[in-house]
């Protein structure tokens, strides 16, 4: 949640899959038609061998990415020509849409993962330039004003008439069964094109079109800005400053000292990049304050461009909120399929859990500082870099060495049989490994595998692993979409998805590892297991503030004793190593300084609300001093930690990145817990996993879809002037974290 070591890994993974394409969602969001890559192999609409990139058939040579890019466009132009031409016809027409939506992006889905992770250059570059030539059609049935007649006319005609055909005998006529699906992806597709200002007027249509395209300019050079070290600086330690104060270090000696390897020497001075990772590396792990003190200040140091492009990009989104009729972002962003439904319920919520805890984050901030005290040569006053650092030296070391163990519990090759074991085991699924063709595959190591009914030996998708660390590859741990689910003619359209980590070792899964893989395993078989009558809401195409939550739900596997013994068994490790001091070490430390660190993230929700509410129109907004004022009527509880939240929107990328949706991965943390300790702090039954929680896709509104899993008295109503809103219950939540009782 924030971005510190434990928890960066998800957020950064969302930033990257959201900043490639932000602007075109839905369309990109938009089946192969089965002439050009009908390609599954796993049953109901097998077509063609397969034998191409992820099974592409036909994709066997990086040129064939130019001759997939042109077929996919001219399949989708001829199916735009036949809307437009058909006119209005209903349920039809949204089904058309939803066709062209799939062909699109099953192409474009396949050439960002290509880019991302081919090892071969050559193929990169292909998949590359095969996005950029469907981008530009993308834009152009975004802004298809034709399409968007063509909807809005469906949707009227539905609307009137919202009977389902039927013949004498009471049998549907139409394909469709049940329209509310096609009434909502239409909702939705209108809600999208409008993004584009593609139902304004002259004057108003061109200055949104004016407004994205620079949201979407300014946003890629912040993110370009945020990651580029010439323009993060670097962390510059004083040698002398350092032996002046610790004796016995030689000159010589001071790099190997520090942090192996990441220092380099130049001069009188050490040396090191300026990036978050090694930053925050810094602030845990170095006992030296002159270190943690250099980390902190590059770390809240910033590349100057972001600051005009920060209030770039704000004042855009509050110019196309204003356009739109909204008076803020944020409501804008939240409006209409969200769970919380307008920034009052997040507000509400955040202050809420700011509230519950921020008397023990003040007395954990006295334990720190009697900790800093204690570990210190002198006694001196408790500074901002020394937040992370005592937090992490001060967990006993009965728990830091039980929780060593958990590290080299799982081989990364034993983690497969072991999440099968546990899917059978609650789920009744198994997960059946393939043989890829060898035309197949982007690199050796990646492993294809079924996701099948145990009993009835049903296929349900296609999972590729592709775990291992290589030059290169994308950073971080993301699951792809390759191909969505959808109800077509003669069957179900089977999904395909690709689950990418970067694990640094061939041997041990470390817990944080273990952790990524069922929290992005989650979201695997969230697509793989979603039956949805339309791709557009297939698997984790709901709204932001619900789609983390079969994640979340999921990466509490990776803490419990019954799952992890169960993983155990099949994957030859000794279950008795599975201790309960073992258990008892991870919920220490996860209850370990728990309000400090969340404090933390809820200022950060807080930060993205305020920079996407209507203050941007206060004079003063964004400066430092406007920053501070915010941050100290949010539950800043010492003075000296002011200094802590310089200027974080300038480097905190996910604050540009979520736009008035940070706080979705707190909503999921609350419902998870909800989830779990709702079934007695055992894992949920097969029914609320499968059926429940990942069945349904995001076919069902957020409320609905919530309130099927965990009751209606779990979410908070909210009623506002002009909407109404819910946010979770948090008090599961702060339980599990030793913060309620
Ligand atoms: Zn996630």
């Amino acid at each position: 949640m924030i971005p510190c070591i434990s928890t960066r890994r998800h957020l950064l993974v969302q930033l990257g899959r959201h900043s490639w394409l932000p602007l075109v969602e839905r369309f990109t969001k938009l089946r192969p038609i089965t002439s050009l890559s009908g390609s599954d192999d796993t049953g109901a609409t097998s077509q063609g061998t397969g034998d191409g990139f992820a099974g592409i058939t036909g994709l066997r040579d990086p040129r064939d990415w130019k001759m997939l890019a042109s077929k996919t466009e001219g399949a989708c132009r001829g199916l735009v020509d036949s809307v437009i031409k058909a006119g209005p016809k209903g349920v039809d027409t949204i089904r058309t849409l939803d066709e062209i939506s799939d062909i699109l992006c099953q192409t474009i889905d396949a050439a960002e993962f290509c880019r991302h992770v081919h090892e071969d250059p050559q193929w990169r570059h292909a998949a590359n330039a095969a996005c950029d030539q469907l981008g530009a059609f993308v834009h152009e049935l975004n802004t298809h004003y034709g399409l968007y007649t063509a909807l809005c006319g469906a949707l009227d005609s539905e609307r009137a008439d919202p009977k389902v055909d039927c013949d004498p005998h009471g049998h549907p006529t139409s394909r469709v069964k049940d329209k509310k699906e096609y009434m909502y992806v239409g909702e939705m597709l209108r809600r999208d094109f409008e993004r584009y200002g593609v139902h304004l007027e002259g004057g108003q249509r061109d200055e949104m079109t004016q407004l994205v395209a620079d949201i979407h300019r300014a946003g890629h050079e912040y993110m370009t800005n945020a990651i580029d070290e010439s323009k993060t600086g670097r962390v510059i330690v004083n040698i002398d400053s350092l032996l002046g104060r610790k004796q016995g270090i030689s000159a010589e000696k001071v790099p190997e000292n520090l942090s192996g390897g990441v220092f380099s020497r130049r001069g009188n001075s050490l040396v090191a990049s300026g990036c978050s990772k090694v930053c925050l590396g810094l602030l845990v792990h170095s006992d030296i304050e002159d270190v943690r003190k250099a980390a902190f200040q590059t770390y809240h140091s910033f590349p100057v461009e972001n600051a005009v492009l920060v209030q770039r990009i704000l004042s855009s989104r509050h110019r196309v909120a204003e356009i739109m009729g909204f008076d803020s972002f944020a409501a804008y962003q939240l409006d209409g399929f969200s769970l919380s439904n307008t920034p009052l319920a997040v507000e509400k919520f955040l202050k809420g859990i700011n509230e519950s805890i921020v008397h023990t984050v003040v007395r954990e901030r006295e334990v720190l500082e009697a900790f800093k005290n204690k570990m210190s040569d002198s006694v001196g006053t408790f500074r901002p870099w020394d937040r992370e650092w005592s937090v992490s030296r001060s967990l006993p070391d009965i728990y830091a060495r039980s929780f060593g163990r958990l590290n080299s519990l799982f081989r990364v090759s034993e983690f497969l049989p072991g999440m099968s074991a546990l899917l059978e085991e609650a789920m009744g699924l198994s997960l059946t490994v393939v043989d890829l063709h060898p035309t197949e595959t982007w690199a050796p190591g990646v492993v294809k595998v079924w996701v099948q009914d145990t009993a009835s030996k049903e296929t349900f998708g296609t999972i590729y692993m592709d775990l291992l660390q290589r030059p290169g590859k994308f950073g971080g741990a993301a699951l792809f979409t390759l191909r969505c689910g959808r109800r077509v003619a003669g069957g179900y359209q089977s999904p395909k998805v690709a689950l990418v980590a970067n694990i640094s070792s061939e041997h041990f899964l470390s817990f944080g590892d273990l952790e990524t893989l069922c929290h992005e395993f989650g979201h695997a078989l969230h697509s793989v297991l979603s039956r949805t009558e339309m791709q557009h809401l297939s698997g984790t195409r709901g709204p932001q503030d619900i789609i983390e939550v079969p994640s979340h739900v999921f990466e509490r596997f990776a803490s419990d004793q019954r799952a992890l013994k169960v993983m155990a068994k099949s994957s030859g490790c000794d279950p008795d190593l599975l201790t309960k001091d073992l258990f008892d070490a991870l919920s220490a430390r996860r209850r370990h300084f728990a309000a400090t660190k969340l404090q933390r993230t809820v200022q950060l929700c807080l930060m993205d609300q305020y920079m996407h509410s209507n203050c941007i129109e206060s004079s003063t907004f964004g400066s430092q001093a406007d920053i501070d004022v915010f941050m100290k009527e949010h539950g800043l509880s010492h003075p000296n930690a002011l200094d802590e939240v310089r200027h974080p929107p300038l480097r905190f990328t996910h604050l540009v990145g979520y736009a008035g949706n940070y706080y979705s991965y707190l909503f999921a943390n609350c419902i998870a817990a909800e989830v779990w300790e709702s079934n007695g702090g055992h894992w949920p039954s097969r029914d609320v996993i499968h059926d429940k929680m990942m069945g349904k896709g995001g076919s069902l509104p957020a409320r609905e879809y919530i309130e099927g899993l965990v009751g209606q008295s779990r979410l908070e109503k909210v009623t506002g002037s002009k909407r109404s809103g819910n946010y979770p219950k948090f008090y599961p939540y702060l339980k599990t974290l030793g913060l309620a009782a």
